[in-house]
């Protein structure tokens, strides 16, 4: 989930959840009713104990206008997640790094304090 987060956050395009169980995940465009035909379909398989992509049907065909500091997959999770895999790597990692880190993955964080100073 934190992958098609991130790839959507990088390339600025947004989807929807539209169902998410214990072993089950459905997302789709946000642009969908507007005609974006990207959907993502991916279950939990027991047998590999991985989570699977069963289907993806199309790419984007939507082009984003949205201001970056919006983007609705950027939520604490994904933050949280990329805290979690530094602080993981390096228990004693300073404050101060784990923003800079922040800010490398998601370029749109010096847009957002930059609109926060004001
Ligand atoms: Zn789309």
């Amino acid at each position: 989930m934190s992958y098609i987060k991130q790839y959507h956050i990088d390339n600025g395009f947004r989807f929807v959840v539209l169902d998410s169980k214990f072993d089950k995940y459905i997302c789709q465009c946000i642009d969908y009713k507007k005609g974006c035909p990207w959907r993502l379909r991916a279950s939990y398989s027991k047998r590999s104990s991985k989570w699977e992509i069963r289907k993806i049907d199309g790419s984007h065909t939507c082009l984003s206008t949205m201001q970056l500091a919006d983007h609705v997959n950027l939520d604490s999770n994904q933050i949280g997640y990329i805290f979690m895999n530094s602080v993981k790597e390096n228990p004693s990692i300073p404050i101060k790094t784990l923003i800079a880190e922040i800010k490398k993955s998601f370029r749109i964080f010096d847009f957002i304090w930059q609109s926060l100073e004001w």
